[in-house]
């Protein structure tokens, strides 16, 4: 049996439940989203949950603004809490010319009404008095944002998309997609699904369903790691939360987690995985950790942090990242192929997830952008871009991950 639906949303991470919750905000009630296993089961589950107001290319720090609004909206709107901790953030100035560059955000922060600053090093030693600051030039302070349960998000705007009208089918893959008579069909073990709009929120499996309908899409898994270690004595003494920090020195950012540390490290080996599909049974699961490729960016942590460097590990956590070559994601509409919609590629899903379900929702509702973003668009590839290029470009943008865009 046929079910016809407006929208259906593929994929149940916090992308795809931003787009759903979004849709039923804007007034779209039958809507639906298939998920092949559990919510979250892909990248979400294990995210550090950072969100952070400094977007690394300025034109999409709305992005970011937005997915903070979104996650705290969706709290009021389903009751289910999305543990926002604001503790805020400091992205470390380890030249002057980071520092200018910060310095140049500050009118973009005013005309957003967020509290930003740019703090001397003194300054920094206060707001994070464990911290060793010897040779910064200062940092971009942002001190209402923070970290929050990557899980929570999600499932409190899929409650409230659920209360709006929009229907969820767990343990329900999109096998197979076709364009019929000028309507989706989705094909899933439990009956086929027709409609008028698809949106692909499958993060890296997207490929895998675009290359169905002929399309090559520049999205590729790396492994990304994060390390979680025991209490650290001098944290818990102190009487409040200390921010996260964003060092391009290490590249890491590093934050804390109940009282110790969780942090997150872009070495500049890293190390692609399933690039020839991934794995049909990948579950909720975590990939082997290398700690010896981590070890030279671990040291300088510890330079930084001491006390990061004196507190046992309790846990590696390895898990999949969707990059695309730019480290931007793929949002839009496909423009060869008539209701069909990306939400993918995002490597910093959680950070601006909230706002591009919004960015989307809004397109799809209104025909065209609410402003212009073609750093996202998925048009700005070009179809001639070689496998091995895309990987190359993929692993120099995560390894740059914390220098600066010369511009954007
Ligand atoms: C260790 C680690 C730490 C991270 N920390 C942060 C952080 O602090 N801040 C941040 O912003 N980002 C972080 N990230 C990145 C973040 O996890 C991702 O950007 C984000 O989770 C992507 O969300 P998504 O919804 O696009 O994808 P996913 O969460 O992967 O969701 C995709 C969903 O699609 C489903 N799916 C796939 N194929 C199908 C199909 N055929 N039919 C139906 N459903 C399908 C999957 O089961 C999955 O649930 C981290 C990543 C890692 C690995």
């Amino acid at each position: 049996m046929t079910e016809r639906v407006q929208v259906a949303v593929i994929g149940g991470g916090i992308v795809g439940c931003s787009v759903l919750y979004w849709l039923t905000k804007l007034g779209w009630r039958d809507v639906l989203l298939l998920e092949r296993r559990e919510l979250t089961s892909g990248s979400t589950w294990h995210a550090a949950g950072n969100v952070t107001y400094f977007g690394h290319y300025s034109s999409i720090t709305q992005l970011y603004v937005n997915s903070i609004k979104t996650y705290l909206q969706a709290e009021q709107d389903s009751g289910h809490s999305v543990g926002f901790h604001a503790a805020g953030s400091l992205r470390l100035a380890t030249t002057g010319k980071e520092l200018a560059a910060y310095r140049r955000l500050t009118p973009l922060y005013e005309q957003l009404g967020i509290e930003y600053r740019v703090v001397a090093p003194q300054e920094i030693g206060e707001i994070h008095p464990l911290l060793v600051t010897d040779g910064l030039f200062g940092a971009a302070y942002t001190p209402s944002d923070g970290h929050v349960d990557a899980s929570g998000a999600t499932h409190a705007m899929a409650i409230a998309a659920r209360s709006h009208g929009a229907r969820i089918k767990r343990q329900c893959p999109a096998s197979h997609l076709k364009r019929d008579k000028g309507v989706w069909q989705i094909i899933t073990p439990k009956g086929t699904i027709s409609a008028e709009h698809v949106v692909l929120a499958a993060s890296f499996w997207t490929r895998e369903l675009a290359r169905q309908l002929g399309l090559d899409l520049p999205l590729y898994a790396l492994e990304h790691h994060e390390v979680v270690t025991e209490r650290v004595p001098e944290l818990a003494e102190l009487d409040k939360e200390v921010p996260t920090v964003r060092d391009p020195y290490a590249p890491s950012n590093i934050r804390q987690e109940g009282d110790g540390y969780l942090c997150g490290v872009y070495e500049s080996n890293p190390k692609f995985w399933a690039v020839e599909g991934i794995p049909t049974d990948f579950a909720e699961e975590l990939l082997v950790p290398d700690l010896d490729r981590l070890e030279p960016h671990l040291l300088r942590v510890m330079k930084r942090l001491p006390s990061f460097g004196s507190a046992g590990i309790k846990a590696v956590n390895n898990g999949p990242i969707c990059y695309t070559p730019d480290g931007c994601p793929l949002l839009g509409p496909v423009e060869t192929h008539d209701g069909l919609w990306l939400a993918s590629g995002f490597a910093i899903g959680i950070g601006t997830g909230g706002g591009s379900g919004e960015y989307l929702a809004r397109w799809m509702s209104d025909g065209e952008p609410a402003y212009d973003l073609p750093i996202v668009y998925p048009s700005r590839f070009s179809s001639a871009l070689t496998r091995e290029h895309c990987l190359n470009l993929i692993k120099d943008t995560y390894v740059k991950g914390y220098i600066l865009p010369s511009s954007d």
